[in-house]
C-alpha cells in the first residue's frame, strides 16, 4: 500500500511563529508586579494567555519562581485533590516508515529488531498487564502503511476483547498512533477509543521539517490538524505534546498554547490531555544523546508547573522517562496522570528476557513495578491511585467533562471512584506491603470526609467491594 504525502497542503497554519515570538520579546526580563499580577489571576483557576505563561516562563527571580511552583501546587490541590489516574502503554508495533531523527523506531534503523504484535500476542501482553492490576492502556503504534484504521480498529478490539481470572479487564484504551484521515478517526472512535493522542513533537516549523527527514511525518499542517480530524470524527477526548529538547522549550509550551486557543474557538473544547515528554537515549539517534535544547530539572519543573496554571482543566500526563524521584517532585506541580511499570517495546511484558535495547523505542528513567509505583505514592506521598473510567463510560468526556471539572465534580465523584478502584486494586493485586499502607490511607481518606452522605455511599460501596463485587462508582 503506498501512503500519500503532502495530505496538508492547503490547511491553515494556526502556529503563527511572528505571534510567538513577539510574546517571547515582551516578555523577557519581567516586571516582578507583573509575575505576581499573572499568579493572581491563575490563582482564580480561568487560566493563561500564551503572553502571561511567557512571563511566568521568563521569570528569573528564585522568590517568584517558588511562587510559580506553589500556585501551580494550589490548583491542582484544589482540582484534582490528591487522585492520580495510571495507565501503562502497550506497544503494538515499532515497524515504522517515517525517519523522525530522535526515535528508534525511524525507518533507516536498521538495527532496530521489527516487531509487530498479532492478536495472540496483543492476548499475551494484555494477560500479563491485568494480571498486575492495570486497566487503562496507551496503545503505540509506529506509522506503517499496512497499519491502517481497520488494522489498528482491529487491535483495539483484541484489547478489549481480554479478560483475565482475576476480574481483569481492560477498560479504557487510548491511542497514540500517527495522524488519519476523519474516516480512520471514525473507525476509532467505532470501537471506543478513549483519549486519541498525538504530539506535534516541535511547533517551531523549521526545527519539525528538518528533523521529520521522510515519510507521511514531514508534513507539519497534516500533523498539526490531526485533532482537528478526530474532532470531527466523534473523538472528543484529544491529548496534545511536544518532545521537549528539540528548540526552545518556551516556545514549544507557547506553540502548545495556541494549539488548544484553536480547539477551544473551533470545536468548543480544548485539549482533555497535555503531554511533555522529555527526549531519552534511543538506539541510532544522534539528537537523542545530545538534546540541543536540554532543560534543566528546574527549568522543567517550571513548565510543568506553568501548564498546569495555564490549562488548569486539562490533565497533565507525565511518562516513565523521568527517574522516580524526578517524577515525586514533578508530581507537586500538578500532573493527574502517570504511566507505571512501563516497558517501550512490542512483546515486552510477557517477554521472560526483558530489557532488550535491541527493540524498545527509548530507555526508561523509572524502572519501578506498578506495585512499588502504587507503594510509594500512596504510603510515602498520600496519592490515590486511580484507575477510574466511569466518566467516558457514562458520556462525560469532552465538552461535558471540562464542564462537570470546572463545578468541583473531580473532588465529589473523581476521588471516591478513584478509592474505589483502588480499593479492588488492593483486593486483587497489592503485594502485602502496598496493601498494608494502601488500607490506612483509604482509612484517613474516608475519615476525612465532611459530607457524610458521600462518606456513606463510599463506605457501603467499599464493604461491597470487599464483599467481591467489581467496578462500582459513583
Ligand atoms: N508513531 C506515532 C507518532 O510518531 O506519532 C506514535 C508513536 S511514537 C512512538 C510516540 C511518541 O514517542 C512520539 O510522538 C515522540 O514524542 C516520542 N518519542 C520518540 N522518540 C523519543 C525519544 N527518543 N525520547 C522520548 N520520547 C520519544
Ligand atoms: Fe515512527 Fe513515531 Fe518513531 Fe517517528 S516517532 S520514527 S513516526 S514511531
Amino acid at each position: 500500500m503506498k501512503q500519500d504525502i503532502n495530505l496538508g497542503k492547503g490547511l491553515a497554519n494556526f502556529i503563527d511563529d511572528t505571534v510567538i515570538r513577539s510574546e517571547m520579546e515582551k516578555a523577557e526580563n519581567p516586571d516582578p508586579g507583573l509575575v505576581r499580577d499573572i499568579l493572581a489571576k491563575g490563582k482564580e483557576r480561568k487560566g493563561l494567555t500564551p503572553f502571561e505563561a511567557a512571563v511566568l516562563l521568563k521569570n528569573t527571580d528564585k522568590e517568584l519562581d517558588e511562587a510559580i511552583f506553589q500556585t501551580a501546587m494550589s490548583i491542582k490541590k484544589g482540582i484534582y485533590g490528591n487522585r492520580l489516574v495510571l495507565f501503562a502503554p502497550l506497544y503494538i508495533s515499532n515497524e515504522c516508515v517515517n525517519q523522525c531523527a530522535y526515535c528508534g523506531f525511524k525507518a533507516t534503523n536498521t538495527d532496530l529488531e521489527r516487531r509487530t504484535l498479532d492478536a495472540e500476542g496483543i492476548h499475551k501482553e494484555v494477560s500479563v498487564l491485568e494480571d498486575q492490576g492495570h486497566k487503562r492502556l496507551l496503545l503505540v503504534y509506529g506509522e506503517h502503511p499496512k497499519h491502517d484504521a481497520d488494522w489498528i480498529a482491529q487491535t483495539v478490539r483484541d484489547v478489549y476483547s481480554v479478560t483475565s481470572e482475576k476480574s481483569g479487564e481492560i477498560r479504557r484504551v487510548n491511542i497514540n498512533c500517527a495522524p488519519l484521515e476523519v474516516e480512520g478517526f471514525a473507525k476509532l472512535h467505532e470501537v471506543g477509543i478513549g483519549t486519541y493522542q498525538c504530539f506535534q513533537e516541535s511547533y517551531h516549523r523549521p526545527t519539525y521539517e528538518k528533523l521529520h527527514i521522510a515519510g507521511r511525518k514531514t508534513d507539519y499542517l497534516w500533523r498539526l490538524h490531526a485533532m482537528h480530524r478526530a474532532q470531527e470524527a466523534g473523538i472528543d477526548d484529544v491529548g496534545m505534546g511536544a518532545l521537549f529538547g528539540l528548540y526552545d522549550p518556551i516556545y514549544e509550551v507557547l506553540g502548545l498554547l495556541h494549539h488548544a486557543l484553536q480547539l477551544e474557538q473551533d470545536w468548543g473544547v480544548g485539549p482533555h490531555t497535555i503531554s511533555f515528554p522529555r527526549l531519552e537515549p534511543a538506539m541510532g539517534s544522534e539528537i537523542a544523546f545530545n538534546p540541543p535544547y536540554l532543560s534543566s530539572d528546574h527549568d522543567f519543573k517550571k513548565i510543568v508547573a506553568v501548564l498546569r496554571i495555564a490549562v488548569p482543566y486539562t490533565g497533565l500526563i507525565l511518562t516513565t522517562r523521568e527517574t522516580a524521584e524526578f517524577r515525586t517532585e514533578l508530581l507537586q506541580m500538578g500532573v493527574s496522570q502517570i504511566s507505571a511499570g512501563s516497558r517501550t517495546y512490542p512483546g515486552a511484558y510477557s517477554d521472560p528476557e526483558y530489557d532488550r535495547p535491541g527493540v524498545q523505542q527509548f530507555c526508561v528513567g523509572d524502572s519501578r513495578n506498578l506495585d512499588e509505583v502504587i507503594r510509594s505514592i500512596s504510603g510515602d506521598h498520600d496519592y490515590v491511585p486511580s484507575w477510574c473510567t466511569a466518566c467516558y463510560r457514562l458520556g462525560r468526556t469532552g465538552e461535558h467533562f471540562m464542564e462537570l471539572a470546572k463545578t468541583g465534580f473531580i473532588q465529589k465523584f473523581c476521588l471516591p471512584n478513584g478509592l474505589l478502584t483502588f480499593k479492588e486494586y488492593l483486593e486483587d493485586y497489592a503485594s502485602e506491603d502496598t496493601k498494608k499502607v494502601g488500607e490506612a490511607l483509604i482509612d484517613r481518606e474516608i475519615k476525612g470526609y465532611k459530607d457524610l452522605k458521600q462518606k456513606k455511599l463510599l463506605t457501603e460501596r467499599i464493604a461491597r467491594i470487599e464483599a467481591g463485587e467489581r467496578d462500582l462508582y459513583l
